[in-house]
């Protein structure tokens, strides 16, 4: 299973933005975004004004960078996502984005059992989840409305699982979710609509990328 082993502050300073991708440390003065707001690289600073002669081709890229980078799926993986989207029902761009929202590490997220996507994924990697009373250790795995997820029985012991909901306490729970954190259980109701996905990604600039 291919992976990004590379800094991932540097894809928020790349994006230009704050992506959220480590969880609680995005929300201290750690951020690496907040001590340097610029590119990566040698010319990061100076490469700033840059961004705002962009092309239409790179702005579509950037789009779709980032909602990779969000979701934290590998090229070929959202290729396919999109592949997928273009032959659903409705808007290809909406149809993109429920594929991602219903995996399965973005569901733990969701549901507050991982403070980030990248702990969601590690965390049913090891096994650390059942999805409708089996063990699930696919974190692409694409999940339907009824679906149930429950922290396995040897796990709920494990302090990462206490401090990781208290730390997501304060985090909203989708509508399209139920979950109970005395039992660490949680169910998928129906598949999310536009409206409830809040990540700031334009996804009709994703379309227009793959379309060229
Ligand atoms: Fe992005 Fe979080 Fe790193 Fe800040 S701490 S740059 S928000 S991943």
């Amino acid at each position: 299973m291919a992976k990004y082993i590379g800094s991932v502050c540097k894809l928020c300073r790349r994006e230009g933005e704050k992506l959220y991708l480590k969880g609680s440390r995005c929300l201290t003065p750690k951020c690496s975004f907040d001590k340097r707001a610029y590119t990566p690289g040698q010319h990061g600073p100076q490469a700033q004004w840059r961004r705002q002669r962009e092309s239409d081709y790179a702005i579509q890229l950037r789009a779709k960078q980032k909602a990779r980078r969000i979701y934290g799926v590998l090229e070929k993986q959202f290729r396919n996502y999109y592949r997928r989207a273009v032959k659903a029902r409705g808007l290809t761009g909406v149809a993109l984005l429920q594929e991602l929202e219903v995996r399965l590490d973005n569901i733990v997220y969701r549901l507050g059992y991982a403070r980030s996507r990248a702990e969601a994924r590690q965390l049913v990697s090891h096994g650390h989840f059942l999805v409708n009373g089996h063990r699930s250790n696919i974190p692409s795995q694409q999940l339907s409305p009824g679906d149930e997820i429950a922290v396995r029985e040897l796990s709920k012991k494990k302090t990462i699982f206490q401090v990781v909901v208290n730390e997501s306490d304060g985090r909203n729970l989708p509508t399209w979710l139920e979950r109970d954190e005395k039992l660490l259980t949680g169910k998928m109701l129906e598949v999310p609509n536009r409206q409830e996905i809040f990540e700031p990604v334009n996804e009709q600039l994703i379309v227009e990328f793959y379309s060229r």
